[in-house]
């Protein structure tokens, strides 16, 4: 079964970096899960209402930039959050990014997933590493992004 990119999931890509939105259009391709684009380009404001109740840690997301998006597994005419799903489409991504020789990082373990073959032991060895640091680890399995490293703001885009 292959799926393709709702209208709504188009627009939301709307102002996402072209790198990022190549990765998605191939991944729906290979996905065995369905996805949406839940969010893509972020307006600081929301993301200061995002910090406010506590659904985002920081300022300096890579949303604003356009260097991020938010997928949600559709099953059944809606977005549904269970791990398996999101690992699904997880590995859909990094098959997508390696394609398309993009460096890209899931928010599932905070860290670039290209050429990584098994995320569950990724996300494992993340929580590992925040527990060490006696810090709680925050995962956040719809979230992609195109790593810092490689594609810094400028003054200029900021
Ligand atoms: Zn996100």
């Amino acid at each position: 079964m292959t799926f393709v990119l709702g209208n709504r999931s188009l627009q939301t890509l709307i102002g996402v970096h072209p790198d990022l939105v190549r990765v998605v259009k191939r991944a729906i391709e290979l996905t065995p899960v369905d996805f949406t684009v839940l969010e893509g380009v972020r307006l600081l404001v929301r993301q200061k209402h995002l910090v406010a109740i506590g659904a985002s840690i920081t300022l300096d997301s890579r949303h604003l930039t356009g260097h991020a998006v938010d997928l949600g597994a559709w099953v059944d005419g809606g977005v549904e959050w269970s791990w398996p799903l999101y690992f699904k489409i997880a590995e859909a991504m990094r098959d997508a990014a390696d394609e398309l020789d993009v460096p890209l990082t899931w928010g599932g373990c905070w860290q670039m997933i290209n050429g990584v073959d098994d995320l569950y032991a990724a996300q494992t060895a993340y929580i590992e590493r925040k527990k060490a640091q006696g810090r709680k680890p925050l995962l956040d399995g719809p979230h992609f992004h195109l790593p810092r490293a490689y594609y810094p703001v400028t003054q200029e885009a900021a």
